[in-house]
């Protein structure tokens, strides 16, 4: 008998957990699934963590119950190295408290590889902007959640005992900033002496600042305007031609003199690949850190090494750049990889990978939905009602369907649904 082939990912985000599940199973293949932390958050929700507002129990699930429940392995883990002559990954020591609570030292492991899958995922740039390290909160993690969450509650409560708002300043009016802004004022509720907000005196200041000419630059027209209208609804503030050259412990300063006091300084401008991604091997990287595939998603060193997600870098045929860091995209190449894997296996050559773009939706939610498809696109059309929020939320439900399965899926989502907390204030992204 053919020993199985052995298929590793590393990194169970949006992309890597889709695909071991579809893989799972299999007995062409055995499937390991390496991730450094214990359980698989959403991302798409990572500002509704940071926030207090997330109201899905299934945004974050654990690797070890996902990994016996579908029939994958898991390996914990940070990955710091890929061998591809030997083919093996290399993970980190655990870290050094180990040592002092008197156990003994261990050291890296190495785990054997016939196909490697890269699926590291992304992280929030700071251009090498003074301060932004050490003074203000990128979200590309759980705990800078939940790091961003507990300075919220601290400023929250002084702010109503001092009767002086608190102030949040968030450097980029994308999607990230943006959902995160109308979530805060969501959250503000929470602290208000009673139960409802009317009439109450505001305990947070939110001030979105954006280095371009205008808000959400990239976006049609139609929808800036839409969502500039929603976030003066949320008492949102808004500067644009704000190019921060530093943040500091209290405010947050441009080049051009400007300042914003800010109790917390969020940095949310633009993303690149994990930093470790350019350490791994001798792969091609783009100027954002990503490393180059080809349509077969194959890195263009190694036709053995698999990138998908925010770690890869595609441009497909004709286009002048890269497609999007978006979940929407980490999920079809799951699919994608998926089917390809298997045939790779068989020896044979799988067809390219195609994105197909199902537009990107906004949602604003509260006062008045209204929804855009094809954010981006030239065929932008502006659509109102619940439709948008109802097909973010799709995005969300088909991945939990994913890696779930589809009869412990549909349980688990119809549990998830009945929820006794509201909808977000605006929810943006594909
Ligand atoms: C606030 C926010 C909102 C968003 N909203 C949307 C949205 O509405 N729609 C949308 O389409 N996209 C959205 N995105 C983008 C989307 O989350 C990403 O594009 C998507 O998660 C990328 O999937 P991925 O599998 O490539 O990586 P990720 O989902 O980032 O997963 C990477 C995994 O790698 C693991 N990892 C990292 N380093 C190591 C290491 N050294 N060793 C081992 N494991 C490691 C991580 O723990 C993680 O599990 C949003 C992003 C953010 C931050």
């Amino acid at each position: 008998m053919i020993a199985p082939t052995r298929i590793v990912v590393l990194g169970g985000g949006a992309g890597g957990l889709e695909l071991v599940c579809r893989l799972a199973g299999r007995e062409d293949c055995a499937v390991k699934l390496v991730d450094k932390v214990s359980t698989h958050l959403w991302k798409p929700r990572l500002h509704e963590f940071a926030a207090g507002t997330v109201n899905s129990t299934l945004s974050e699930m654990s690797f070890y119950m996902l990994a016996e429940m579908r029939g994958f392995h898991f390996e914990q883990g940070a990955v710091v190295a890929v061998d591809r002559t030997q083919k093996s990954v290399t993970l980190a020591a655990p870290p050094a408290f180990e040592k002092g609570a008197g156990r003994p030292e261990r050291s890296h492991r190495t785990i054997p590889y016939d196909i490697l899958v890269v699926a590291l995922g992304g992280v929030t740039p700071d251009f090498g902007t003074p301060g932004v390290a050490g003074h203000a909160i990128r979200l590309d993690e759980r705990r800078d959640a939940d790091r961003f969450r507990d300075l919220f509650i601290d400023a929250m409560i002084a702010a109503r005992e001092t009767d002086r708002p608190a102030g949040i300043v968030i450097v980029g009016s994308g999607a990230t900033g943006t959902e995160l802004a109308a979530h805060l004022r969501q959250a503000e509720r929470a602290f208000f002496e009673k139960s409802h907000a009317e009439g109450q005196k505001r305990l947070l200041d939110l001030t979105i600042l954006e280095a371009g000419p205008v808000l959400m630059p990239g976006a049609s027209e139609s929808l800036r305007k839409t969502v500039r209208e929603r976030l003066d609804a949320l008492d949102i503030q808004v500067a644009t031609g704000a190019k921060i050259d530093a943040v500091t412990g209290t405010e947050v300063r441009s080049a051009d003199g400007g300042s914003w006091p800010a109790d917390i300084a969020v940095w949310a401008a633009g993303l690149v690949g994990n930093p470790v991604l350019k350490d791994l091997a001798d792969f091609e990287m783009d100027r954002k850190g990503r490393i180059v595939v080809d349509d077969r998603l194959r890195s263009t060193v190694d036709p053995e090494v698999f990138v998908m997600g925010d770690a890869a870098s595609f441009t497909p045929a004709g286009a002048d750049q890269p497609l999007p860091p978006t979940a929407q995209c980490a999920s079809q190449q799951a699919d994608y990889l998926g089917d390809a894997l298997p045939q790779v296996i068989a020896g044979d050559e799988p067809e390219p990978f195609v994105y197909d773009d199902r537009g990107r939706l906004l949602s604003l939610a509260s006062g008045g939905s209204v929804g855009l498809v094809g954010l981006f696109r030239q065929s932008d059309i502006l659509v109102k009602g619940r439709f948008a929020a109802a097909a973010y939320n799709a995005l969300q439900r088909q991945h939990q369907w994913a890696v779930l399965g589809p009869l412990r899926g549909s349980v688990a989502i119809a549990a998830d649904m009945i929820s006794p907390t509201g909808g977000p204030a605006l929810k943006l992204h594909g």
